[in-house]
């Protein structure tokens, strides 16, 4: 069987930032990514795209142009993880050993947990902005929209980028305010959680903005079923079902860990890679390390959070293989720029147990109030860091802290 130093499960965002800074640190060592598609993804680009800033086309860029240089691009899916063995075996049956592994998968969109969703989505005013496919059908129902009901849906936790489902509510509201027709359309919001933001710092901020554009908000309201033709959305609320009509509906969609996972000796009860929250060890063998949207810690399912995660994975992951502990420590930093009109941001920053952890000072950018700076942090400077600092292991920012200094933090 084939048997590499590393082996990386994933070629995401968590993935693909890991093997760059193992390989960074390390450039002798033998690294391997095992991922099928052959597109990546730059996820956080999609809330822009449905809003018609972004261009679909600048969010996604070939599998073969992210690898980095030195590893090697195992272009299947894992089926199972032997741990026992040192061995993951893909889907085509190869078993491959390692060293180390790490295990960035993602989450997985279970569009069919919502009766009648599959099969409408992408049409009859149905979309979604966590699709590539379908974030530009967003644009395209908001720019055309005049008058009727607009819904916007969020899931149970855990979702990644839990402001996302907001954040396309607000720039569409903005689009209608500029174009003069919101006071013709009825906007609501359907949150199977209880608060508007996990973080209660920067609900104040988002609440104006609810008010501005006259939003009808509705908590413990979760989707379960849409009928596309019928132009209709179902809730389960407290007193029961709720049937509405709408014009157009922005789903996001309950997620789940990947099965690969769930079904493995890897996997917490909720199905994610259990790893110490601080070190992103796994708990159960050492020389295993889970990052991203699959691992099973507290922190809000972000890029920013694998962008701080990842050289605290490679830095651990090499003294592990050189004999040692992990030294390396997370702080549960995530970050989720809340687009709450076109050109302003509140860039929420904060880590576990909410901890605000803002990256800049206040005076230069408070992220509870709205503020342009963010704006052009999100539209011009973090996909260029994603790209070319993120993805090339150049770590701008996020130098690895030491393991005790994280968990004070924590
Ligand atoms: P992903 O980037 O999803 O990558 C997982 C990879 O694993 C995929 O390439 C997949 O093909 C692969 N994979 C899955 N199963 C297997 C298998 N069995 N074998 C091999 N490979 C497998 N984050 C922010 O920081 N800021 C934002 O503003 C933001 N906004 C967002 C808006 C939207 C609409 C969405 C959808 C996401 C947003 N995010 C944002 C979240 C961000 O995109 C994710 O948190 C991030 O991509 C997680 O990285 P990951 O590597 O864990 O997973």
């Amino acid at each position: 069987a084939a048997r590499y130093d590393v082996v990386i499960v994933g070629g995401g965002a968590g993935g693909i930032a890991t093997a760059a800074s193992i390989l960074k640190r390390d450039p002798k060592l033998s690294v391997a990514i095992i991922e099928p598609r052959t597109e990546h993804y730059y996820q956080p680009g999609w809330t822009m795209v449905g809003a018609g800033v972004f261009e679909p086309k600048s969010t996604c860029h070939s599998m073969a142009s992210v690898m980095p240089k030195g590893a090697t691009w195992i272009r299947e899916a894992a089926q199972s993880f032997q741990p026992e063995q040192d061995q993951v075996t893909t889907a085509n049956g190869r078993a491959i050993g390692y060293r180390a592994l790490v295990v960035a998968p993602g989450n997985v969109l279970d569009w069919d947990a919502i009766d009648g969703l599959a099969a409408t989505l992408g049409q009859n005013g149905v979309t979604s902005n966590y699709r590539y496919d379908t974030a530009p059908y967003t644009w395209e129902l908001v720019r055309n929209l005049r008058e009727g009901v607009a819904l916007f849906t969020q899931p149970p936790m855990p979702i990644k980028c839990a402001g996302a489902p907001q954040k396309a509510m607000y720039l569409s509201c903005d689009n209608w305010l500029e174009r003069g027709v919101l006071n013709n359309i009825d906007v609501a919001f359907h949150n199977a959680g209880g608060v508007l933001f996990g973080v209660k710092d920067y609900v104040p901020a988002l609440m104006g903005y609810v008010e501005r554009y006259g939003i009808d908000l509705n908590f413990e309201s979760t989707l379960i079923a849409v009928d596309g033709a019928a132009k209709t959305a179902t809730f389960r609320e407290k007193t029961g079902e709720v049937t509405r009509a709408f014009d157009m509906i922005h789903v996001t969609p309950p997620q789940i860990a990947p099965r690969v996972v769930a079904d493995s000796l890897l996997a917490d009860k909720a199905g994610y890679v259990e790893v110490d929250q601080v070190t992103l060890q796994h708990v159960r063998y050492p020389n295993i390390f889970g990052l991203g949207d699959g691992g099973s810690t507290p922190n809000a399912k972000t890029a920013a959070a694998a962008r701080k995660q990842a050289p605290i994975v490679a830095v651990n992951l090499l003294s592990v293989l050189k004999g040692g502990e992990p030294v390396a420590g997370y702080d549960g930093y995530g970050s989720c720029p809340l687009t709450v009109e076109k050109g302003k941001i509140v860039l929420a920053e904060f880590g576990y147990g909410g901890k605000l952890l803002p990256s800049f000072p206040k005076w230069l950018i408070d992220g509870t109030q709205p503020a342009r700076l963010s704006w052009l942090l999100k539209s011009e400077a973090l996909p260029w860091i994603y790209w070319n600092g993120m993805l090339k292991g150049h770590e701008w920012l996020v130098k690895p802290q030491p393991i005790e200094r994280a968990r004070q933090a924590a």
